[in-house]
């Protein structure tokens, strides 16, 4: 039988003393952290960015196949995604956390392994954060705080017409990870004798549960002196994504079906389910990619680098938002994809 401690056992102040005894501080702006009513942090004259998300059990994922330690590891990354999508270094993070009493304290311990190993391999301190019971499920809040030299932060709303629309690594394979689970789920519910059968999907199983904030692309832009001119990370599939930029900025954007960068694993699972990979890269979400776009005077500077890939570019409001099929047909682009019917 796996060992199964009550957290009533260690009480709230034991309980968080027990989960972050090994955390280490990793940052001089880490000036005093967990243990005092607030954090104290002093980013030496670099401005700060801040941002925050919200993880709830049955909304945003599902313990029947997500492993805590996983789970830890992706509530880190995907704030830490936001970070670099302002062009800034992630330095804290905090961590609230709501629990049923389904949860053990061997639950939340490897929860905290996986936060654990993500704020060593992001370079973020835990300074605090909140712990408090839940009727029923798990709320996970996590907000990171990074910094910036002052005035380098990267916007949504700054992109010019005839600049590069570029995306880092490829699209759509968290969204055929998320389908096969919600696929094996639904026949493991009907028939718990069948066995899973994942094999061969560890690439979309891996981007869905373990996906990865591109800090290498940032310091990548950063040593090749590219300054993007708007830039995001891809959360909510690259259509809906790509809108942003192009609302915020006040601009309409070509995009090439064939410039997509789509994983050979991605095409494949695409295949079996009977899915359009394209359609999955638009549509999908939780790439935690980087879209951004950049002067053409830079394309030189990227053509060497394999994981960032031009899509196509800014244009005027007037020539609207669209997509030109590998069949050369042009269609708008709207938050599902493209409808081919507009
Ligand atoms: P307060 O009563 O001021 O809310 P708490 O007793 O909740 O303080 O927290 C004590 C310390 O532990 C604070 O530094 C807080 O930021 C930190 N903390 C609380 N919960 C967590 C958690 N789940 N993970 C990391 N740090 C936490
Ligand atoms: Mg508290």
């Amino acid at each position: 039988m796996e060992e199964r401690t009550e957290i009533e056992k260690l009480g709230e102040f034991g309980l968080i003393n027990h989960l972050t005894a090994n955390f280490e501080t990793q940052n001089a702006s880490t000036v005093l952290s967990i243990g005092d009513d607030a954090a104290v942090i002093d980013h030496f004259g670099k401005q700060t960015v801040i941002t925050t998300d919200l993880l709830v059990e049955g909304v945003h994922f599902d313990l029947m196949y997500t492993p805590l330690k996983h789970l830890g590891y992706k509530a880190v990354v995907v704030n830490v995604s936001d970070v670099y999508a302002m062009n800034a270094q992630p330095t804290q993070i905090t961590m609230s956390l709501a629990f049923s009493n389904r949860f053990s304290l061997e639950a939340l311990e490897e929860f905290y392994l996986g936060v654990q190993i993500a704020c060593e391999k992001y370079g973020v301190d835990l300074v605090g954060g909140d712990t408090s019971t839940s009727q029923k499920g798990l709320v996970i809040s996590v907000t990171a705080i990074g910094e910036v030299a002052p005035e380098k932060f990267v916007k949504r709303s700054t992109a010019e017409s005839g600049d590069l629309i570029c995306v880092s690594g490829d699209l759509g394979a968290a969204f055929l990870g998320l389908t096969l689970m919600e696929r094996e789920k639904k026949i493991f519910l009907e028939n718990p004798q069948v066995q899973p059968t994942l094999e061969n999907e560890d690439y979309i199983v891996g981007r869905l549960l373990k996906p990865e904030a591109r800090k290498d692309i940032i310091e990548y832009l950063e040593t090749q002196q590219i300054m993007p001119t708007a830039m995001m990370d891809v959360s909510d599939g690259l259509s809906s994504d790509v809108l942003h930029i192009c609302k915020q900025s006040n601009l309409g954007c070509r995009i090439y079906e064939d410039k997509i960068p789509l994983n050979e694993a991605t095409k494949a699972a695409a295949f079996k389910f009977g899915l359009d990979p394209t359609v999955c890269a638009l549509n999908g979400g939780e790439d935690y990619e980087l879209l951004f776009t950049m002067k053409q005077a830079d394309y030189d500077k990227i053509t060497l680098q394999e994981d960032i890939s031009v899509i196509g570019y800014m244009c005027d409001l007037e020539e609207g938002t669209k997509i030109i099929t590998k069949g050369n047909n042009v269609f708008d682009i709207n938050a599902q994809g493209w409808n081919a019917f507009a």
